[in-house]
C-alpha cells in the first residue's frame, strides 16, 4: 500500500513537472511569435537606426515563401496601422508614377512646418511615410500602408533599407520577404517608430538580411506622441532665432521638379532612390550633404538601382559612398 501511495504520489509530482515545463514552454513558443520590438528598444541616442536581435529578422518557416504577395493589416480600434507583410518580387514593383496620397490622413497626422530646422523645402515635419515603400509595391493612397513619420524617419530611417532591398530585387529578380511594423506605445496615435525586417528567400539571407527600428523623431523638434503635436525643442528655440536667416538656401524656383510629389512634404521626389549630378557624373543618397549643395539644374532624382545608374556612366560619391 504505502510503496503505491508513494508511486502515485511519484506520478503527481512528474505530471506537475511536465505541466509545469509546458507552461513554460508555450509562453517560450507564444514569444518567439510575437515579436515585438518594443522590450529590446534602446532609447534615441543619435542614429535615425537600429538594429533589433542582433539584426536577424524573424520571418518563421512557413511564412517564407518564393511567391510574391502582398498583405496590409486592417487598421486597429483607434484608426492606427499595423504590420504590413510581403514577399516581394519584381512583378510587385510600380511600374507607373507615383499618384497622390495626401488624400489619407493617418492617426498622428498634426502638421508644421520647421524652416531652418527640418531639411526639405517646403520643410514639413511629417511625411506620409509609406510602410511598404513605394519602390517596392507600387502602392499608392493605401490607408493601411501609410503612417505618420518624421521626415528624418522617412529619408534618413526607412529610406536606406527600402533602396537595399529595392537594388537587390531589381538586380538579381530574387525574392525578399519584407515586414513592417509600426510600435505605438499605448494607446499613443503617433508611432515610436517602425520595425523593418527583411530576408533575400532564394539565396537564404545572403544578399539581404536584417531586422532594425527606424525612431520617428526629428532632431530639434519635441513631439508628443500622444496625438502627433509638436513643437521646437527649447534648445533649437534659441538656435533658430539666432540665425533666423540661414534657411537651406538655393533651392527654390524648381517647382516644376517637386510637382511630381503632389503636396507631399518632400523636396525629394517619392520613389527616389539616387540623386544624380549631371555635370559631375557623380551620385549621391539623397541626404548627402554634396545633394544640398548641388545646383538644381544639375540634379537629377533617379529610381534606378545602383547598378543601372553605374552603366549609365555615373561614379558614387566619395562622401556618402551610395
Ligand atoms: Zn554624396
Amino acid at each position: 500500500m504505502r510503496t503505491k501511495l508513494e508511486k502515485v504520489g511519484y506520478a503527481n509530482r512528474i505530471f506537475a513537472l511536465i505541466l509545469a515545463l509546458s507552461v513554460v514552454m508555450s509562453l517560450f513558443l507564444f514569444r518567439s511569435v510575437q515579436i515585438h520590438a518594443e522590450d529590446e528598444i534602446p532609447a534615441y541616442s543619435g542614429k535615425a537606426s537600429v538594429e533589433l536581435n542582433k539584426n536577424v529578422p524573424g520571418f518563421t518557416a512557413d511564412e517564407i515563401t518564393t511567391s510574391s504577395f502582398e498583405s496590409y493589416g486592417e487598421l486597429d480600434k483607434l484608426g492606427r496601422v499595423t504590420t504590413a507583410l510581403a514577399c516581394i518580387g519584381q512583378d510587385l514593383m510600380p511600374t507607373k508614377d507615383r499618384e497622390s496620397i495626401t488624400d489619407v490622413r493617418p492617426t498622428g497626422w498634426k502638421q508644421n512646418k520647421y524652416p531652418g530646422v527640418v531639411d526639405s523645402d517646403p520643410p514639413y515635419l511629417y511625411n506620409r511615410c509609406h510602410m511598404i515603400g513605394f519602390q517596392l509595391t507600387g502602392e499608392n493612397a493605401n490607408e493601411k500602408n501609410l503612417i505618420t513619420g518624421t521626415r528624418y524617419m522617412n529619408v534618413e530611417g526607412m529610406l536606406p533599407y527600402e533602396n537595399e532591398v529595392a537594388d537587390y530585387i531589381r538586380d538579381t529578380g530574387k525574392h525578399v520577404m519584407y515586414r513592417v511594423t509600426p510600435v505605438f506605445t499605448g494607446n499613443n496615435l503617433l508611432c515610436d517608430g517602425v520595425q523593418i525586417e527583411a530576408y533575400s528567400v532564394e539565396d537564404k539571407g545572403r544578399g539581404v538580411s536584417f531586422n532594425v527600428f527606424c525612431y520617428n523623431v526629428q532632431p530639434g523638434i519635441t513631439i508628443d506622441y500622444k496625438d502627433g503635436s509638436n513643437k521646437l525643442s527649447p534648445e533649437t528655440n534659441k538656435a533658430v532665432d539666432a540665425n533666423s536667416f540661414i534657411i537651406t538656401g538655393g533651392d527654390s524656383g524648381n517647382g516644376s521638379v517637386r510637382s511630381s510629389t503632389g503636396s507631399e512634404a518632400s523636396d525629394i521626389p517619392a520613389g527616389t532612390t539616387y540623386v544624380l549630378n549631371k555635370n559631375s557624373k557623380k551620385f549621391h543618397i539623397p541626404t548627402c550633404d554634396s545633394v544640398k549643395d548641388m545646383k538644381e539644374k544639375n540634379k537629377e532624382y533617379s529610381t534606378k538601382t545602383r547598378s543601372e545608374i553605374i552603366a549609365d556612366g555615373y561614379d558614387p560619391c566619395k562622401r556618402c559612398n551610395p
